[in-house]
This record gives structure tokens, sequence and C-alpha cells, in this order.
């Protein structure tokens, strides 16, 4: 089988041949059907976020089951899974109290070995599942089987752009009918909580971004207002588009502190800034205390949405089935595993909105 795997800081991913490493108790090894490109990949590629190598990258993915360990309970060999880069165990602290999203299985999972290259070296995989491959082999807690006839290029995005998009619109900014949003920066993430957003009922949807594809997608996807940041400082751009006020939810879906302080400074008084973008691993901010408590505002981290996977994939589901989900338009590239590194090259010059490994 072939696999994508991260070997150095900077370093294009090496497409090689490896060999699984046995699976077993309540592991899944599944097919893959198509998997995202994520930002996150980038930022392990590049060295921004911990990925000591060799690992397989690759997080997003929609795949069928092809064997069970003899531990496994909940999926079914021939069934169709999203992979969930938060594994559900069920049973810990945080599953007990519905969240899922910081099931306490996450991290040993990031160190499992999945397999061996042909130096003999073995690799794990990126939160546990490595998508960029032929095969990868699973725990049971990432699998959430769906039934729908779906295109698996749309299903995978659930794995993590669009559950960490729309969830942070839906879950953990509450988004309400009438509110004003605005969105820094329009991939797929950006466009996901831009969708959030719409399916929420805002009644403006503010996209900012400077690469005008995204802006357009952006609109195509439910933004009313798209804001370039090369026309003007965003910030005085956001005021003036808001009576001077700033909007309800500001989204920060970059990982960048500049970008951060701009979504914090467009919040109106009241309301609620919400951190989605992953930053370099040792990005701080520095926030003045003192308007945070007198103009009574939030600042929020939302990690994969706030989301409990096997309620809201299957809620995801119903919204693309019902055409109020539009992820068709977020996959503007398709590439073949071989050529994943292009998937990057075109992640770098904002050529795609969501690429996917098909
Ligand atoms: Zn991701
Ligand atoms: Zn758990």
């Amino acid at each position: 089988m072939r696999a994508a795997i991260y070997v150095g800081p900077g370093a294009e991913l090496s497409v090689e041949d490896v060999e699984p490493i046995a699976a077993e108790g309540r592991e899944v090894i599944v097919r893959m059907e198509a998997s995202g490109v994520c930002h996150s990949d980038l930022s392990v590629i590049d060295g921004n976020f911990p990925g000591p190598p060799p690992t397989v990258l690759g997080h997003e993915g929609c795949a069928i089951v092809e064997w069970v360990g003899p531990e496994v309970t909940r999926v079914k060999v021939g069934q169709r899974v999203i992979l969930s880069l938060s594994p559900v165990c069920g049973t810990c602290w945080h599953c007990l109290r519905n969240e899922t999203h910081l099931c306490e299985l996450g991290l040993p999972l990031l160190g499992t070995l999945r397999v061996r290259r042909s130096d003999g070296s073995v690799a794990n995989a990126l939160m546990g599942l490595g998508t960029f491959a032929d095969v990868a082999t699973v725990h049971e807690a990432s699998c959430v089987p769906v039934e729908t006839d779906l295109p698996s290029e749309q299903l995978a995005l659930i794995g993590c752009g669009v559950t960490t998009g729309l969830g942070a619109a839906l879950n953990t900014a509450e988004v309400r009918a009438g509110d004003t949003v605005a969105v820094i920066g329009c991939g797929g993430v950006g466009t996901s909580v831009i969708q959030g957003a719409r399916i929420a009922g805002a009644s403006r949807i503010y996209a900012i971004d400077p690469v005008a594809l995204k802006r357009d997608t952006a609109l195509q996807l439910g933004a009313t207002d798209a804001v370039d940041p090369d026309d003007g400082d965003p910030v005085e751009q956001i005021r003036s588009l808001t009576g001077g006020r700033g909007v309800d939810h500001a989204f920060e879906v970059v990982g960048n502190a500049d970008l951060m302080t701009q979504a914090l400074a467009m919040t109106r008084r009241g309301g609620t800034t919400i951190l989605v973008g992953v930053p370099k691993y040792d990005v701080s901010l520095s926030v003045p205390v003192l308007p945070l408590i007198t103009q009574d505002r939030t600042i929020k981290g939302s990690y994969y949405g706030s989301s409990r996977a096997h309620r809201d994939f299957p809620r995801f589901i119903d919204l693309i089935e019902s055409g109020r989900l539009d992820l068709d338009a977020m996959i503007t590239k398709r590439f073949g595993l071989d050529d994943v590194n292009d998937a990057f090259a075109a992640m770098r010059t904002g050529e795609a909105v969501r690429s996917v490994i098909i």
C-alpha cells in the first residue's frame, strides 16, 4: 500500500510503499475513498505544528471498512465511515459530559505506530488517522458510520474542515437568526463557518480574504458582503459596514495573532470573538483586559467545532441532502495520492478553497 509520509520540516511528502503494522483489538482497517487536504497538514509540513517525523499525514477522510479487530462492536465490514479527527471513546470524563471533541483517547492515538517503511523505520499517523494512504488502520472510536449516497469527496470534508467551521458557528458561537458575523479567512473552514452562519439565519455575513477566488466562493456560499483587506484596514471596513458598532460574532480562521487582534477589534461591545484557525504552537495573544470586562466581551477557542461527531455528522449530511449545505462548491481541485504535493502547492498559492485526494 502507498502512504504519503511527512519526513521532516520543509520537505515534500514522501509517497512510498509501506507495510501496515498488524491491527488488533478495537482497531479497524479502512480503504480510503477520499481525503481532504487541510491546512493543519501543511502546518505539520512547515514545522509549525508538532508532528514528529515520520508521520503519515491526512486527517479528513471517508472510507470503507475492510477488516475489524476481534473487540470491535461499533462498525462492520463493508460499512462506509467518516473518520473523525477526534475519537469518541464514549466512557472518558469528557465523553460522559457530552464533550466528545475533547475525548481523552485522542492523545494516546497520536502516538500509535501504524506503518513500517521499507528502511525498517516505523511511522505514526496524524490524529491517529493518516488518510493520505490507500488503506489506514484506525481505532473504531475514530469511525462514524454513515448511510447516504453522497459522494465520498464531500463526506471526507466533514471529517475536519466542515465540522470545524460549521460547528464553530452552530455549536461554539450559537449564531442566531438576525446576528451579524465576520469571518477572517475563507478557505475550507472559513467557508464552512459562513455556511453555518447562513443556515443559522445570520442577517449579515462579512467574508474577509485577500484572495478573489475565496471571496467569490464565500459570496456563492452565503456571505452577504466580501471584504478585501488590501482595500484598507479590514477593521475599519467592518466598522463602517456595521454603523461603527462591529459584529456580534467575529471568527478568526487563519491562526495568525494579528488577525486574531483584528477579529477582536471588529467584534461589537458585548459580542464574541471565536478563534478557530490553528496557530503556530508558540503563538500567544496580548489582549488589553479592561475592555474585556467593561465591554462585556467574550473570547472563545473552538476546537473541532465543539462538535459531537455521532450527532453532528448525520446532521450535516441531512443539511447537504436537503440542499442547505453546499460542499460541492467548496471542492476546487482534485489530485491523485501520487500528486499530493501538488495539492499543498495549490494551498500555498491560495488557488484552492479545498482540494481532495481521490
Ligand atoms: Zn484539518
Ligand atoms: Zn472519550
